[in-house]
């Protein structure tokens, strides 16, 4: 299904089956982002997984009910949509270079970051009993690179790890309603010429 195009769907198909985890196998970042949403009202960890543009690099990312989410991963280190910015329907019968250069991956490439997204997802399942990587559970991001590139991946085969926060104000699976909601009553209160507050309290 559709996950971007029924997300009410999806959800009920998510809170009927009530995994232990959801892995986002999507190549695009609006269904990844709807698979969070789900996940974080529902409370349900998730592991995911991107390949990067000729499949130099990829990411696995995991989100655990109240630690950071996909949409505070990505606004933390505001990665780039991996997602080639060209026409929805792409005739892979004619690729002209450029298209050829942005969107293909060698299989190689794309498994090799597979096995890391497979191998955090059963860590996660098996957490406390089998330890299958010896990460500290706080690191919720892996970036790995399949080759060198000079400026981005100097080191070829090589994972990085990282543990992003919460952010603050993410829409997500912050608290940005109530915050937006307090700002918005000490501004109109600050404003000339508004009644104040209190004194249209004690007139009630
Ligand atoms: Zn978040």
């Amino acid at each position: 299904m559709d996950v971007t195009a029924d997300q009410a769907e999806f959800q009920r198909l998510v809170e009927r089956v009530c995994p232990d985890l959801l892995l986002a196998c999507t190549d695009n970042q609006p269904s990844k982002h709807v698979i969070n949403e789900v996940a974080v009202r529902l409370g349900i960890p998730v592991v995911g997984a991107g390949v990067y543009d000729g499949g130099i690099a990829g990411e696995v990312y995991a989100t655990r009910p109240g630690a950071a989410c996909y949409g505070c991963i990505t606004a933390e280190l505001q990665l780039k949509d991996s997602a080639p910015n060209k026409p929805l329907q792409i005739d892979y019968n004619n690729l002209d270079l450029d298209e050829i250069r942005s969107t293909s991956a060698l299989n190689l490439d794309i498994s090799q970051i597979a096995l890391i997204h497979a191998r955090v997802a059963l860590n996660l399942l098996l957490s406390g009993e089998v330890e299958l990587l010896g990460l500290p559970p706080e690191v919720n991001l892996i970036v790995f690179a399949n080759r060198r590139v000079p400026g981005h991946f100097e080191r070829p085969l090589h994972g990085d790890f990282f543990h992003i926060k919460n952010h603050p104000d993410c829409l997500v699976c912050g608290s940005p309603a109530q915050n937006v909601n307090a700002e918005a009553e000490r501004i109109l209160a600050s404003l000339p010429g508004q009644p104040d507050s209190q004194e249209s309290q004690s007139t009630v």
